[in-house]
């Protein structure tokens, strides 16, 4: 049924303004409103009634393009212009999904000048983000079709897990979609919303959400607090899901069923046939105790049989290693499960008893939240999260937190945090800094995101040049860079001397991907290097002092040679000497004495020099002048 708003005073139909909940999936996607009426959340069904839209995008060399259901055949009939799975691709290079490109039916292109990959099809190459806004267009269609109300702003989902660059990549996809996204939001954030969870600004609370849909499974542990979405850790695998059951189912009947077999060998589509079968008995059995059916197949009839208790049989090592990702999201979190509050089931397959009871079984819980529909959970609670933004829950705010450090490299190639780890988003930080040159008229930045202090260690996110600083000597340009992490945790970086108030700025869209896995790599190397870390910080710290101190030692002797003794030059010659060797060898302690020897050395004749100048400024004469 369509909702039509009509302005009941002016007697017009009413164009109000709905920001929509999108959950934009590697299988399927929906969008999702608040109902006007009993303010829940509800999906919005299209057509044929069905609120999944499949995230399949057929591209018909006639240049027609279907989604969703009507893109869905062409998985079978016309494969290489039918693309799935995109959102594995969303902020990506080709080298980032070089092993997965293989199992696509579709072409990957890298074309060498554009770093991020792209699609071919019909003599024509597409980006991810367009494929992914092609989605995105059907459902902001089937919204405006249903409310009678023209969609111009939404909230999108993403995996807790994806870095800045696919989070980009995906609001990107929400612009060419003319969607105003006004929010990127975790998908475990916005399963949590949709049972109510982190509304309220006085609660607490830990909670896990077990995310298994067709193709990829997810468990994220969230501390909620004061309205604050933590991740407290992320574990996964994005080859395992529901279809893999379906492939068990397959095997299994191919395996007792020889004539099947000598069958299935022959003609392939009796495989595809027997996947649709094994899903419609996967699905089946999360009710009944068995599953029968006849399978027609040219001359013969075979009579599929497949039981509950067979079928558990079959899933349980693919659901023991959905297990073994939650031990390791909860050692990550340093959690013990009585330390677990609520369990949230996300995605199709966590409608499977077997699951539920495996997960309540890990987790120590007699009952999991499992009163929503697990496909529509997360769209749901982006709706939520859209209803909070549109300023209808006025006591709500929503914050999350960066995972890791971001910062610049300093001289040394050492990591100065602007941002540190676990900040609330957004965020602004600015810090200063200055020039090492005298008359440096450029300053290279680099960005960095991690948590070593060696920045090699650490992932690099860009870089810009602040050029056009006036000719100064070094140390007196203020260059301030500041750091803007907005809600959806994309970072904007501007440096500005604040003398000449020559500006830069750059936004930052980073070029390779970063799983979960490395995320949580980095942190855990951080700790692991720590002691190791902080040695090489403090070598390159004496090192940058050290260098300093002889920059501007050379330069004071050659301003102020005539005022020096033939000893004092000569001394100070062989100590910048020793520094430069201590240097070379990088010796901290060597570094270290040859710094204090010079620095005594040089503070005698330094401080001559000094008052004589005072005294001639007061005078009125320099130095040169005499
Ligand atoms: P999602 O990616 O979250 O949409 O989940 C899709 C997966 O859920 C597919 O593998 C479906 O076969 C599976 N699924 C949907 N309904 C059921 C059900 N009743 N029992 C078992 N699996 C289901």
């Amino acid at each position: 049924m369509a909702i039509i708003p009509i302005n009941i005073k002016e007697g017009t139909l009413k164009l109000e303004e709905y920001i929509v909940g999108i959950d934009l999936g590697t299988t399927n996607s929906l969008v999702a409103i608040i109902d006007r009426l009993t303010g829940k959340p509800i999906a919005i069904a299209g057509h044929n009634a069905e609120v999944i839209v499949p995230s399949i995008v057929y591209l018909n060399p006639n240049g027609e393009i279907l989604i969703g259901h009507q893109a869905k055949p062409f998985l079978l009939n016309d494969p290489a212009n039918t693309i799935f799975s995109v959102k594995r691709l969303m902020g990506k290079t080709y080298s980032d999904v070089d092993t997965n490109g293989s199992v696509l039916g579709y072409k990957l292109i890298d074309d060498n000048s554009e770093s991020l990959i792209k699609i071919k099809s019909g003599g024509k190459f597409y980006t991810p983000i367009e494929l992914s806004a092609f989605i995105l267009k059907e459902l902001k269609n089937r919204a405006e079709k249903q409310l009678g109300a023209k969609i111009v702003k939404a909230v999108i989902t993403v995996p807790a897990y994806f870095n800045d660059a696919q989070r980009q990549a995906t609001r990107d996809a929400g612009k060419l979609a003319d969607l105003d996204v006004l929010r990127i939001v975790n998908e475990p954030t916005a399963a949590s919303l949709a049972y109510g969870l982190g509304l309220d600004p006085s609660e607490t609370k830990t909670i896990a959400v077990y995310d298994l849909g067709g193709g990829t499974f997810d468990i994220s542990i969230l501390k909620i607090h004061q309205g604050i979405f933590e991740v407290l850790s992320t574990h996964g695998n994005t080859q395992l899901g529901g279809d893999d059951f379906d492939n068990a189912i397959v095997r299994h009947w191919l395996d007792i069923y020889i004539e099947l077999r000598e069958e299935a060998q022959m003609h392939s589509l009796i495989l595809q046939k027997l996947r649709l079968l094994a899903e419609e008995a996967k699905k089946h059995l999360s009710s009944a105790m068995n599953f029968e059916t006849d399978l027609i197949i040219e001359k013969m009839s075979i009579s599929l049989k497949l039981s509950r208790l067979d079928f558990e049989k079959l899933i349980k090592p693919l659901v023991d290693q959905t297990i073994a990702s939650c031990k390791h999201a909860m050692k990550d979190a340093s959690l013990s499960h009585s330390e677990i509050d609520e369990i949230i089931m996300v995605g199709g397959s966590t409608r499977i008893q077997f699951v539920q009871d495996e997960v309540k079984q890990f987790f120590n819980k007699s009952v999991l939240n499992t009163s929503l529909n697990p496909d529509e959970v997360v769209a749901l609670g982006a709706a939520v999260e859209a209803d909070i933004l549109a300023g209808n829950r006025k006591d709500i705010l929503l914050v999350d937190v960066t995972p890791l450090s971001l910062g610049i490299e300093t001289l040394g190639s050492l990591m100065d945090v602007i941002i540190p780890r676990n900040s609330k988003v957004p965020q602004r930080a600015a810090r200063q800094y200055t020039t090492s040159v005298d008359g440096q008229s450029t300053l290279r930045i680099c960005i960095y995101q991690g948590e070593r202090d060696n920045i090699s260690h650490n992932r690099k996110l860009g870089e810009f040049f602040l050029s056009g600083i006036p000719g100064m000597p070094a140390g007196m340009p203020k260059i301030e860079i500041t750091f803007m992490l907005d809600a959806d945790g994309i970072l904007k970086v501007r440096a500005k001397e604040l003398r000449s108030q020559v500006e830069q700025h750059i936004e930052v869209k980073p070029q390779y991907g970063l799983s979960d896995k490395e995320l949580e790599q980095m942190l855990l190397d951080s700790l692991v290097h720590a002691k190791e870390d902080m040695s090489y910080r403090s070598l390159k710290e004496a090192i940058t002092e050290a260098q300093n101190l002889c920059y501007a030692t050379q330069n004071f002797i050659k301003k102020n040679k005539e005022e020096l003794s033939e000893f004092e030059l000569e001394k100070t010659g062989i100590y910048i000497e020793h520094l430069k060797t201590a240097i070379s060898i990088e010796d901290k302690d060597q570094i270290l004495k040859a710094h204090d020897e010079l620095n005594d050395f040089t503070k005698s004749y330094a401080e001559r020099l000094m008052d004589k100048a005072i005294v001639m400024a007061l005078k009125g004469k320099t130095i040169e002048d005499n």
